[in-house]
């Protein structure tokens, strides 16, 4: 699903965010990225998503070479991710229903499949009952709730979550993860960047630990591994 091979990133400044680091990540896996500050993690999920282009390497996406792709078909390539950030980044003037149609009716989905995805996705998450509230009407875990039914409601094969917890409290955000694992078992990749050591811990899934640019740890039903 998911292919780096010999992936560089160096900015402009000249730091290497990413130095030569190769990995491979199966369709259905669930895998952990962590390591601290700096390391690398954000410029890996951007390198996914074409907001980045690497230096040298290959990254091959659902079996097609993204860095050789034509810039019209960056939005096809991010059609196929669905993405959750921290900060939840939902529209505060539209309703739940309509925050997760947005994500259907800028690619142009039909309003039969809207009418029917929208529902299905609310029902994923167990936010049926808010789909009039305006997300400052919602608890933090539920808004995250909403980005995650936003960030599925186009059935990407590849859902990648940037610190999905890092704004919840310790209850809340084990109520986010269970929904993600659900998500995952149905079938979709999952790549989430964390520093919730505790949820790393727990869930004994793969983990990938970078550092410096560098892969220096991936290990099948790994832990967290840092102090911080
Ligand atoms: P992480 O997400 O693990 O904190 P990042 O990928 O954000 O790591 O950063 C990796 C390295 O690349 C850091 O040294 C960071 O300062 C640097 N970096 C990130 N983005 C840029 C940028 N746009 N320009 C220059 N350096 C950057
Ligand atoms: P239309 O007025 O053409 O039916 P929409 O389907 O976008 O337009 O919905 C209009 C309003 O109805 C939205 O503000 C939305 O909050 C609400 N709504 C639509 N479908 C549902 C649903 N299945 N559950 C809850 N609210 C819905």
């Amino acid at each position: 699903m998911i292919e780096l091979m010999n992936v560089t990133k160096e900015y402009n400044n000249g730091v290497k965010a990413l130095n030569n680091i190769s990995i491979n990540i199966d369709k259905g896996e669930f895998v952990f990225l962590v390591g601290p500050s700096g390391a690398g993690k954000s410029t890996f999920i951007k390198l996914l998503l074409k907001e980045v282009e690497p230096s040298s390497g290959r990254i091959i996406l659902n079996g097609q070479d993204i860095t050789k792709v034509k810039s019209r078909m960056i939005p096809h390539i991010r059609r196929s991710i669905g993405v959750v950030f921290q900060d939840f980044r939902l529209l505060p003037n539209k309703t739940v229903y309509e925050n997760v149609a947005f994500a259907m009716e800028i690619i142009g989905a039909p309003y039969k499949n809207i009418r029917r995805q929208v529902p299905m996705a609310l029902s994923m998450v167990g936010l049926s009952n808010k789909a009039d509230s305006y997300p400052n009407q919602l608890s933090g875990g539920e808004q995250q709730r909403v980005s995650i039914a936003r960030a599925i409601v186009n059935n990407p094969g590849l859902l990648i979550a940037d610190e999905p917890t890092g704004n919840l409290d310790p209850d809340t955000a084990w109520e986010v993860m269970k929904i993600i694992r659900r998500i995952n078992r149905r079938g979709t990749t999952v790549l989430m960047a964390t520093h919730a050591k505790d949820i790393v811990d727990v869930m004994k899934q793969r983990v990938i630990a970078l550092e410096k640019g560098q892969v220096v740890r991936d290990e099948q039903r790994g832990v967290y591994g840092y102090e911080g």
